[in-house]
């Protein structure tokens, strides 16, 4: 049986499309039809705009609670979530092949968790700070709610980044518009029903599911106050060139083309489950991988077999069986980009150790098999590129120097990785590297630290304490008669 909805949530609330069309979803790993949802048009993000800004402008509304009252609201939203988990996960992997081990640890359980860790936060911290002022006085400093919020979201992991946006932009007084990517709206409308039993106030959260063409208009809407992307570099550009315009703020999480770097005193066989993670994890769908791995001349032919090995080992199958380590890409497009890329990797001269096809095991869903390259140059196209699909290619350095250079130079700067049982030579590595994030021996995003990227992976950071800054606007109070008590 499909699952179908016939309503939007519209300012908190069920209600009629204000169009016709729907988006219907297929699964990633079956081909059949999974469900549809009412496809958002720019009339419905005018609703929802409206709502939002009501509610964000209302004196006594939503911007204006104490945090304890709306923390208190978002853990009834947490609870919500935690009852749907199982379906969340089910629905995601379904719909983005995602294996469903990972969804367990990130869509089924992070939006919960972010919406704990920042009820907490909001609640504990000091939300007024004052300060002596230098010609006297007191001053007071206040973060104000920004607004009302656009986030759009990709499909890759879906819940956890739209929560990355919604759990503090919510903490922090704002209201939000949502517009979820095509390919996994099935999972979006839990979260409307999450919304709805938790009883969120009216306006205070939309979900607009529509294409690039809704997501402009909510971008360049006049109501709209910030905005929060995540997905490619091209349509993050794009939007960054509207704020820009706009003078409107704008967080973006991009893409990246990340390098692990193998020291020459790796122990292969204790990080090669940790290296498969962090270089395919999710199919290859997601930024933060180290898709280009660098290796010591002197060991790069055994760092090509293991490589070559842990990729040919991964037990390929349906997202939904827990043992599947690699599941499908998201549609039948995803995989022919990918191919396309395989099949210029090669024409570039580089050489397959393992995979480059479909695997012949699966006759329906869109699966590649795990492919590496070697003898390819940093500069080739399946060096340069973000993927988004499984394939690595393995570099050779000759000395740290110019593993740093190499890892450096490419357009992104997102995240990376340094592998050696010496971690005081892996901290001193990873300072060096240009980008956002960096794992030693292994690489794990978490909610307690700020995530983003440099260069062309985007601007400011989701995650930890340093999100809320995006979603809020300092306010300074002067007071130069009261006099600084220190208080
Ligand atoms: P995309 O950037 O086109 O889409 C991401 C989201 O933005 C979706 O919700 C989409 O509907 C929306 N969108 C598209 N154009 C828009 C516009 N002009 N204004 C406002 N919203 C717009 O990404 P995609 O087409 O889903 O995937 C293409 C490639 O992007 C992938 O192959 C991958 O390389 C990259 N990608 C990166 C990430 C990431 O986390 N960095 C996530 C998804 C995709």
């Amino acid at each position: 049986m499909t699952i179908e909805y016939q309503e939007l949530l519209v300012g908190g609330r069920w209600t009629r499309p204000e169009g016709r069309s729907r988006i219907e979803v297929v699964s990633a790993a079956t081909e059949e039809p999974l469900g549809g949802v009412p496809e958002g048009t720019a009339a419905d993000i005018d609703r929802a705009v409206a709502a939002a800004r009501a509610a964000f402008d209302d004196p006594r509304g939503w911007a204006a609670w104490s945090p304890r009252r709306r923390a208190d609201v978002l853990l009834r939203l947490a609870d919500a979530l935690d009852k749907r988990n199982a379906e969340t996960v089910r629905r995601v992997s379904t719909q983005n092949g995602m294996p469903v081990t990972t969804g367990a640890r990130s869509e089924g359980s992070a939006p919960a968790a972010l919406l704990r860790y920042y009820s907490a936060l909001v609640t504990e911290e000091q939300a007024e700070v004052p300060r002596r002022g230098m010609a006297g006085g007191t001053i007071i400093v206040r973060g104000n709610p920004v607004g009302v919020v656009a986030a759009i979201v990709p499909w890759n992991f879906p819940q956890t980044l739209t929560f990355a946006k919604l759990a503090p932009a919510l903490a922090a007084g704002c209201t939000v518009v949502v517009k979820p990517a095509p390919h996994t709206v099935l999972d979006a409308f839990l979260l409307a029903e999450a919304v709805v039993e938790a009883g969120l106030p009216q306006g205070v959260v939309s979900i607009v599911p529509g294409g690039a063409e809704v997501g402009a208009h909510l971008v360049a809407h006049p109501g709209v106050d910030k905005v929060a992307f995540t997905g490619s570099t091209a349509t993050g550009r794009a939007i960054a060139e509207v704020c820009g315009r706009l003078l409107r703020p704008v967080t973006l999480e991009l893409g990246g083309k990340s390098a692990a770097i193998l020291l020459d005193d790796v122990d292969l066989p204790a990080v090669l489950p940790e290296l498969a993670a962090g270089t395919l994890g999710n199919n290859g769908q997601a930024c933060f991988l180290s898709t280009r791995i660098l290796a010591p001349r002197r060991r790069y032919d055994e760092v090509v077999d293991a490589v070559t090995a842990m990729a040919a080992g991964l037990r390929i199958g349906d997202p939904l069986d827990p043992a599947t380590q690699l599941g499908p890409l998201v549609t039948a497009r995803q995989r022919e980009r990918v191919e396309a890329f395989i099949a210029a990797g090669r024409a570039e001269g580089g050489r397959v150790t393992t995979g480059g096809g479909r695997p012949a095991t699966r006759e329906r869903g869109w699966y590649v098999e795990p492919t590496v390259f070697t003898g390819l140059d940093n500069h080739g196209i399946v060096c340069r590129e973000e993927i988004f699909g499984p394939v690595l290619a393995v570099l050779e350095y000759e000395n740290t120097e110019q593993a740093v250079a190499l890892a450096n130079d490419t357009e992104y700067g997102l995240a990376g990785t340094v592998w050696t049982p010496d971690e005081a030579r892996g901290l001193a590595l990873a300072r060096r590297l240009r980008t956002g994030t960096v794992g030693v021996n292994g690489y794990t995003v978490d909610i307690m630290a700020p995530f983003g990227g440099v260069k062309a992976s985007g601007l400011g950071r989701e995650l930890g304490p340093e999100a809320l800054a995006a979603y809020r606007e300092p306010q300074s109070v002067y007071l130069p008669h009261r006099d600084w008590t220190g208080r």
